[in-house]
C-alpha cells in the first residue's frame, strides 16, 4: 500500500479535481502493480469548505485546530501513514500525479529509497522571486553541510525506512527540504516542467517565503553566528592599521585634532554591526527557546484515523 499525504489549506477549489486525477493514477497502478493508495488529507486549519469536502469524499483526514503550516501538515500525515511507501504532494496539481508511477518504480526496484520531483525551470514565476530563490539556494548550500536542492518540490515518494527516519525527527522548527536531505538515503531526482496551479491561489507571499528561507538557514546552519567573529577579527586588524597610520601622520605632519565626521561614521558602523549580530544571536536563541518548550508540532481538532 502507498500512503498519499496531502496538506490542504483553504483548498476547496482543488480537492475534487485532485482526487479525480489521482484516482486515475491509482487505477492504473492497481492493474499494473496491485498497489492501492491510502489517502491522508491534512486540513491545516482551513477557514473555507475544505473539511466538509474531505468528509464528503470518504478519504482519511486529520483536521488541525488552527493553521500550523505546511511543515506540520506533512509531519502529521507521515506519522499517520501506514503504507509500505509514502508520498507527499500538493493538492493544487502542481505535482503531476502521473509522476508517482515513475517514482514508485524507482523505489520498488530497491535501487533508491526515495524518488523526488524537481522543477527543471522557474518559468511562470515572477523574475524577482526566481532571483531571490537562486540566491537563497546558493547561500544555504555554501554555509550548510546539508544539501538543499534548488528547485526541489515537496513531492516525493519514500520507502518505509525513510518515513520512519523523518518521523523520528521531532524538532519544532521543521524545514522539510532540509530534513529530507539530512536523513540521507539514496534519492533519485526526477525533473519536470513546472505547471501552474489547477485552482485557487498560492499561500506563499514574498514576505512569507523570505521568512521561510531565513528559517531554513537557521535550521541547517550556524554559519551566521560565526560571521560575527570573523568580522570582529577583520575589524580589529583594520583598526590596528588605522592606529599606525594616525600615529605616523601625527609624527610627520603634526596633525591637529580633526576627523569628527569619520569618527561618527565609524561609531555608527560598529554599533550597527553589533546590533545586527546581537539580533542574529537573538534569532538562534529564540529558536532554541521555542524548541525547549517542547510544544506539540500540531494539534488535532478532528480526525477519522
Ligand atoms: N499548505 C498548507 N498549509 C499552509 C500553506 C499551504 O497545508 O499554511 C498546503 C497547500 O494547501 C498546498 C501546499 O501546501 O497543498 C502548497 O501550497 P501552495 O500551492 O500555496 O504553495 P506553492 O505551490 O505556491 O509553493
Ligand atoms: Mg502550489
Amino acid at each position: 500500500m502507498i500512503s498519499i499525504i496531502v496538506p490542504c489549506y483553504n483548498e476547496e477549489a482543488s480537492i475534487e479535481i485532485f482526487l479525480k486525477e489521482i484516482r486515475r493514477v491509482e487505477t492504473g497502478m492497481q492493474e499494473r502493480y496491485n498497489e492501492s493508495f491510502e489517502y491522508i488529507f491534512v486540513d491545516d486549519g482551513s477557514t473555507d469548505g475544505t473539511l466538509e469536502i474531505l468528509k464528503r469524499s470518504g478519504v482519511r483526514y486529520i483536521s488541525f485546530s488552527r493553521n500550523f503550516g505546511k511543515e506540520a501538515g506533512l509531519y502529521a500525515g507521515l506519522r499517520a501513514a501506514k503504507g509500505d511507501y509514502a508520498a507527499v504532494m500538493d493538492v493544487d496539481l502542481q505535482d503531476p500525479p502521473e509522476l508517482l508511477i515513475r517514482m514508485y518504480e524507482y523505489v520498488r526496484s530497491g535501487e533508491y529509497d526515495c524518488a523526488a520531483a524537481k522543477r527543471s525551470t522557474r518559468k511562470g514565476e515572477p523574475p524577482v522571486r526566481s532571483f531571490f530563490a537562486k540566491c537563497f539556494y546558493k547561500l544555504i548550500n555554501k554555509i550548510s553541510d546539508t544539501e538543499i536542492v534548488d528547485g526541489a518540490r515537496d513531492f516525493r515518494l519514500m520507502s518505509r525506512s525513510m518515513v520512519d527516519a523523518i518521523v523520528s525527527l521531532e524538532e519544532y522548527n521543521r524545514f522539510s527540504k532540509g530534513l529530507f536531505s539530512w536523513v540521507g538515503f539514496r534519492t533519485r531526482w526526477i525533473e519536470y516542467e513546472n505547471v501552474e496551479r489547477a485552482a485557487g491561489e498560492t499561500k506563499w507571499s514574498f514576505w512569507k517565503l523570505f521568512k521561510y528561507s531565513l528559517d531554513g538557514i537557521m535550521a541547517f546552519s550556524v554559519a551566521p553566528l560565526a560571521v560575527a567573529s570573523v568580522l570582529g577579527v577583520l575589524m580589529c586588524i583594520a583598526s590596528m592599521i588605522f592606529i599606525c597610520v594616525i600615529i605616523a601622520k601625527t609624527l610627520i605632519f603634526g596633525d591637529p585634532v580633526a576627523g569628527y565626521p569619520s569618527l561618527v561614521c565609524v561609531i555608527l558602523l560598529l554599533s550597527g554591526m553589533q546590533m545586527f549580530f546581537t539580533g542574529v544571536i537573538g534569532q538562534y536563541l529564540a529558536k532554541t527557546y521555542l524548541e525547549t518548550k517542547r510544544r506539540p508540532i500540531y494539534i488535532v481538532r478532528e480526525s477519522n484515523i
